[in-house]
């Protein structure tokens, strides 16, 4: 995990307004020099600056649509950023504005941990083809492995047609980091619950005898995310009795009980399509990190939009890019200088294009 050093105190002092004043005066300064891209998940007042909105992936793909900008301001969290620079020009630096925004689930999957995770499948069941997914949330060097071995990067979105797509090339899957991603999908395509397994990185043959592993034909990783998975399926019963006739909308990121309970499962850009088209009078109970939630519900006063979970849970890593370190950075970048550069090395770069080509030709 990357640390941030402190930004200077000035910047934490400023009243809202100025920041706001600040912030507006350097973003027009750079002009069409600059792109700043903010995730869903990203707060308010960081995400009315955005030139674009939107998932990681179409994220780092709008970001293709302004070659002009030599800078590209990532509201988001650091593999979001590394993907911006993987598919970015030579020319175009990429900065995350806080360097300590990371992604806990991403974190959970390290690179050296699934290498020997792989080596330990491979040499246990040679005669196996394995194919290796990973979610985008991830980190470069796991896509670039995943472009190495044949497999492929998903999303959220798309994951239903690249996990069908790795099934037909092999006997076993290999899915990392979101176990939850993993079993919904998996489950949606028809492959049972017995047929799936989970690998702890931290026990011996990930915690599966060797005849376990040689039966399943789906291995699925450890990792979960911090937000979705605390949305249980209680929540669905709670809010069922409190709301007569609410309709349940949750990420696949969620636990898998809880998505059997709901009405509907779909990426945040599914979510948020369920919701444009939606009549007057819905009433709705979604179950995703809740800056997006507020902000539907907010758009949409024609609905009734609740989220799911009781606590309300934030994406805490994504909430550290504040207005501050955004106004910190792009007056850094005014000055000429670059801060919190993001980058990826030419060779993984090479192979997680190569992962991440093969997900949009089968998406
Ligand atoms: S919401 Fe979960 S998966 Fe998304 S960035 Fe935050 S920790 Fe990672």
């Amino acid at each position: 995990m990357l640390l941030q050093t402190p930004i200077p105190q000035d910047y934490l002092r400023l009243p809202s307004g100025s920041l706001d004043d600040r912030i507006s005066a350097a973003k027009a300064a750079l002009g069409d020099r600059l792109t700043i891209l903010g995730h869903h998940y990203q707060r308010d007042d960081v995400i009315r600056y955005a030139d674009f909105t939107g998932d990681s992936l179409k994220l780092a793909q709008l970001s293709q649509s302004r070659p002009q900008a030599d800078y590209i301001v990532f509201c988001g969290v650091h593999f979001m950023a590394e993907g911006a620079d993987i598919l970015s020009q030579p020319h175009q630096q990429v900065v995350l504005p806080d360097l300590s925004a990371g992604c806990s689930m991403a974190d959970m999957a390290h690179p050296d941990d699934v290498e020997e995770c792989w080596d330990a499948l491979t040499a246990l069941l040679p005669e196996q083809t394995l194919v290796p997914l990973t979610y985008v949330n991830s980190a470069a060097r796991l896509k670039a492995f995943v472009g190495r071995h044949s497999g492929c990067v998903c999303t959220s979105g798309n994951a239903d047609s690249i996990v069908a797509w790795a099934l037909e090339q092999g006997h076993k899957l290999l899915f990392f980091p979101d176990q939850h991603l993993g079993r919904n999908t998996c489950y949606k395509l028809g492959i049972p619950l017995e047929q799936m397994l989970v690998w702890d990185p931290r026990q011996e043959l990930g915690g599966n005898s060797p005849e376990q592993l040689a039966a399943a034909r789906v291995i699925l990783w450890q990792g979960y995310c911090s937000v979705h998975s605390r949305i249980l399926p209680a929540h669905v019963a709670r809010v069922r009795a409190a709301h007569p006739g609410v309709r349940v909308l949750v990420h696949p990121e969620c636990p898998f009980e809880t998505c059997q309970a709901s009405d509907a499962m779909g990426s945040t850009e599914y979510i948020i399509k369920q919701v444009q088209s939606a009549p007057a009078g819905t009433s709705w109970a979604i179950g995703t990190e809740i800056h997006l939630v507020s902000r539907l519900a907010r758009r949409h006063p024609e609905q009734t939009i609740v989220h799911l979970d009781d606590c309300a849970c934030q994406c805490a890593t994504m909430y550290r890019i504040s207005p501050q370190h955004l106004c910190w950075c792009l007056e850094e970048l005014l000055a000429g200088r670059v801060p919190n550069r993001i980058t990826v090395d030419p060779e993984t770069t090479l192979w997680a294009k190569i992962a991440l080509d093969r997900m949009l030709e089968r998406s």
